[in-house]
């Protein structure tokens, strides 16, 4: 009796369990039914993706965006479909082992099967047990479209203003000496009327004028060679020069001007010759701008340091004043085209603001590049790097000392523009 007590208590127990177990199985399934129904009506991309990057499911909103089956999605490793760019994006699965098993908000492009690419928003959990990841994502093109349409349409807006402000700098830049000049010839006119003109009274008008028409011929040559390396337009006459001579023969041409505000100008090198392929008149040019600025931002009794330093595979040229410096959130516009500093202590000095641009495009035109170091009211350093390569089987030029003539003329045009000379 008590064996067959036992046995009854077993059936039953059995019995209780496999009901128990039924109603869960029921439940289960009514749970996975429930869940399926919630991924397919989800508006979120919801999938399943094992730690080798393969789909093992993805509910149907992915093929709604990304126009494959879900077969085909299965097939796929998400480096085939992910963008090259982004696959740098993708943590290894020991990352998320070790550290946070989340990941919100990952920025992805999905390769869609028209060929384009689609941006997803993904979130992503690492579940170790399975050892695969749960994802869900959201179609972003659209914000991300507007986005970058809002950044460039901001970007055209700030070019616009940055435009309207360069014109009317520019326009108030041809205005002033055009005033000067046209004031002078009146004077010179009413003079002549009273006959009361002196040699004296004479030659200071005609040099007003002719500092003033040196003005304008600086600002209207700036313009022509900013829009013409802007379209391609501008070469280099490259010839192979000893760049140390250039460096030093502009800067000595500078020295009436620099004497007449008491600045101290110095040249020093570390080298008598380096023999590079450059464009003499160019890298004059550039010499002309930044020591003009020097001038012009400095004070009278300063003084400018101009040094060449080489390796054999670079010449380093720096021009260092210690004037005025520039302010620290100005530094990174001031070779922009438009980039003037706009402070009531400099605007006084008036200028275009493209020297310097120009003079960035000409280095870079070298296969150089320029940087300046700067703080306010100690001084700013601006240093120019040149590649030392040669034009081959050409000789070396050497520069006549006779078109000194010439360089006092480039000296006039560009140092027009400081008033007190
Ligand atoms: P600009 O014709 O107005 O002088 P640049 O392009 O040559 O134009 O210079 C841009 C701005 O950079 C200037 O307006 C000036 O504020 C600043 N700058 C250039 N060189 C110096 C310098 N050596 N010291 C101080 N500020 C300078």
């Amino acid at each position: 009796i008590k064996a067959i007590c036992g046995q009854m208590a077993i059936l039953i127990k059995n019995l209780k369990l496999t009901n128990e177990i039924k109603i869960e199985n029921k439940k289960r399934s009514n749970t996975e039914r429930e869940l399926a129904l919630f991924l397919e009506t989800a508006v979120d991309l919801v999938g399943v993706i094992d730690e080798d990057g393969y789909f093992k499911k993805a509910n149907s909103k992915w093929s709604e965006v990304l126009g494959w089956t879900e077969e085909e999605l299965i097939n796929i490793n998400l480096k085939n479909l992910l963008h090259p760019e982004d696959m740098k994006k993708v943590l290894p699965v020991k990352d998320f082992k070790k550290g946070s098993k989340f990941r919100k908000n990952v920025k992805y492009r999905y390769l869609n099967k028209n060929g384009k690419y689609i941006w997803l928003h993904i979130g992503s959990k690492y579940v170790e047990e399975e050892n695969h990841f749960l994802v869900t994502g959201r179609d972003i093109t659209k914000e991300m479209y507007v986005e970058e349409q809002t950044k460039k349409l901001e970007k055209a807006i700030e070019i616009e203003s940055m435009k309207n402000e360069f014109f009317s700098n520019i326009s108030h830049e041809f205005k002033t000496p055009l005033n000067i000049i046209l004031g002078s010839m009146q004077l010179l006119n009413q003079s002549i009327y009273k006959n009361s003109i002196t040699t004296e009274k004479l030659i200071n008008h005609i040099s007003t004028i002719k500092q003033n028409s040196y003005r304008l011929l600086r600002l209207v040559n700036n313009l022509i060679d900013i829009s013409k390396i802007e379209t391609g337009y501008y070469e280099l006459q490259l010839s192979n020069n000893n760049i140390v001579n250039i460096i030093e023969d502009i800067t000595l041409s500078v020295v009436n001007y620099v004497e007449c505000k008491n600045i101290n100008l110095i040249f020093d090198t570390d080298t008598e010759c380096e023999i590079l392929a450059c464009d003499p008149d160019k890298i004059e040019r550039v010499m002309l701008n930044l020591l003009s600025n020097a001038i012009k931002y400095t004070g009278e009794y300063g003084e400018i340091i101009v040094s060449l330093k080489s390796d054999g595979k670079k010449v380093i040229v720096s021009v260092k004043d210690n004037g005025t410096g520039i302010p620290k959130d100005k530094i990174g516009i001031i070779f922009d085209r438009f980039g003037q500093v706009n402070d009531a202590l400099i605007k006084r000095r008036e200028g275009s603001g493209i020297g310097l641009s120009l003079v960035k495009s000409l280095v870079e035109m070298h296969g150089g590049s320029i940087r300046v170091e700067s703080e306010l009211n100690i001084g700013s350093e601006f240093i120019f790097e040149i590649p030392v390569s040669l034009i081959e089987d050409e000789e070396v030029t050497i520069l006549d000392k006779n078109l000194r003539d010439s360089q006092i003329e480039k000296c006039n045009i560009e140092f027009s523009d400081i008033y007190n000379i």
